[in-house]
């Protein structure tokens, strides 16, 4: 159904329409810097239109359709995503860079997202609340309306699912402006909400730039709240241009995780998951262990094993499924990770493997750059404290307890963290202690749909999946009737 798909209009109320004040631009392909194809993007007068055919369907067909029926069309939908894995994969990828291994993997699991999701849209129940004999008090829980969803460039499907399932369970309506980077695959899921049968108007998407179209959805007052995921400068910046309307915001910011490996761990365990996490998707995702904190006694050996794996990973052509890790996204994140690369050499951390732009033959043009290692990284250093977002590991020696956590709780982040020892009281000790929305122990990055997923800190408001999610896309009302 998508091989043939055309990127190059919006889809507002049920239909594909060229727009009214944006355009259609080429779309850049990371991994050569060329254009791949054309994809439209919107203005201020499309995101008129499709916040307009997003309330009316709010107040017309979705809100009102018992909970069942908007569960069938959701099943539908999960069922379709499911037959169209490769194909959204292969877009995504195209797109943003990253392996397709990676990105079918990831895509991969949506469909089980969209059918949990699916499932929570007939159990919004309130409660009674026992009162005296004078009045019946209860509560019923209803949708917050109509929703700007605005999705970063590296995970653009995976951010759409997490925000479009639990908000239309809920029975909002929704417009989804993706990054300007890698709007395709949002066109693409916008097909598949078409074909499964949702009403006109409940899903709209609307690529655009972000401070055109974005910051416009953000300020207008038919949109009821935005759920955002990206940068903590930009969720500052939607704060204030949404503040007049006094919707709701919810806010899926940066990280800079730690891996904090104990010398009791099983370290070939922490190795491979602290190594695989550090270059996934070139490092560009909020909750990878880009901190690797080693307690002295296997700190040599962590040290050595990286340089050693840093050298085995297979940089290539993302489409390749033999590729390990791809280019990064863009050439501003290029830019931007090779600076923090000089910043780690100027702040007299030691480079072990990496640090330069790849430019071999095969890879010319495109944005490529080397699995890179910095060791005696000191806690105070920019590459400790800041998200790259690239593929640059910053290890970190620690002795004991008291200091590994007041490394790990020693920026202003708190997305996650990985915690590695065999010592059980340690594990509940340590992760108790540890300011961050999610703690692994002896694994990392498993979650699923139920599991709540957001930030402490500076690394976001809210959560996404979970009952969490479904709350923040409900208002509670209470009743109180005279008997
Ligand atoms: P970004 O903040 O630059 O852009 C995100 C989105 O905001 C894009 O759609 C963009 O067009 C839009 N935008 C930009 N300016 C806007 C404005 N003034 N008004 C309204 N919208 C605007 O982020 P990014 O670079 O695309 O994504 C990377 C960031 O996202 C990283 O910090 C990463 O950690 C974070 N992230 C967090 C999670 C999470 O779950 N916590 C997941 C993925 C990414």
């Amino acid at each position: 159904m998508l091989d043939s798909f055309r990127f190059d209009r919006l889809f507002i109320d049920g239909e594909w329409t060229v727009p009214l004040d944006g355009g259609v631009r080429g779309s850049i392909d990371p991994a050569t810097g060329k254009v791949w194809g054309d994809v439209a993007y919107g203005g201020i007068k499309d995101i008129d239109r499709a916040v307009a055919a997003a309330r009316a369907a709010f107040e017309g067909p979705w809100r009102r359709m018992p909970g069942w029926e908007r569960a069938a069309i959701l099943r539908r939908f999960a069922d379709l995503y499911a037959t169209q894995i490769d194909a959204l994969a292969r877009i995504e990828t195209q797109d943003n860079g990253r392996a397709v291994r990676e990105s079918r993997g990831d895509i991969g699991l949506h469909p089980q997202y969209w059918h949990w999701f699916a499932s929570l849209a007939d159990k919004l129940s309130g409660r009674t609340i026992p009162m005296d004999d004078s009045v019946h008090a209860f509560t019923s829980r209803l949708p917050v309306g109509v929703v700007g969803t605005i999705t970063p460039w590296n995970v653009p499907l995976m951010a759409a699912t997490w925000k479009l399932g639990p908000a239309l369970a809920a029975g909002c309506t929704v417009v989804l402006k993706p990054a300007e980077q890698t709007p395709a695959s949002s066109l693409a899921l916008a097909r598949l909400f078409q074909e499964a049968g949702f009403p006109p108007g409940v899903v709209n998407v609307v690529p655009g730039d972000g401070p055109a179209a974005g910051a416009h959805l953000v300020a207008h007052p038919g949109v009821d709240k935005i759920a955002f995921t990206g940068e903590g400068a930009t969720a500052k910046t939607i704060l204030k241009t949404g503040a007049d309307t006094l919707k709701r915001f919810s806010f899926e910011l940066g990280g800079k995780a730690p891996h904090i490996i104990f010398a009791d761990a099983d370290i070939e365990q922490a190795l491979n998951a602290a190594t695989g996490s550090a270059w996934a998707l070139c490092g560009q995702s909020c909750a990878l262990g880009s901190r690797i904190l080693v307690e002295r006694p296997v700190y040599d050996r962590v040290v050595a094993a990286f340089r050693e794996r840093a050298a085995r990973v297979r940089v290539g052509m993302p489409l390749d499924p033999a590729t390990h890790m791809g280019p990064q996204a863009h050439h501003q994140q290029l830019d931007k990770t090779l600076s923090y690369i000089d910043i780690g050499r100027r702040e007299g951390a030691d480079l072990v493997a990496g640090g330069s732009r790849i430019d071999s033959p095969d890879l010319a043009g495109g944005y490529f750059v080397e699995p890179t290692v910095f060791a005696g990284v000191r806690p105070d250093m920019r590459i400790a404290q800041e998200e790259i977002f690239g593929p640059v590991a910053a290890i970190i020696p620690f002795d004991g307890e008291e200091e590994a956590v007041s490394i790990a709780n020693g920026t202003p982040y708190g997305l996650a963290a990985g915690l590695w020892t065999s010592d059980t009281g340690r594990a509940h000790r340590v992760a108790n202690r540890i300011e961050a929305g999610i703690v692994w122990v002896n694994t990392y990055r498993y979650i699923r749909w139920s599991t709540p997923y957001g930030g402490f800190k500076t690394s976001g408001w809210g959560r996404e999946n979970g009952i969490e999610a479904l709350d923040s896309y409900l208002e509670t009302r209470t009743t109180i009737i005279s008997t």
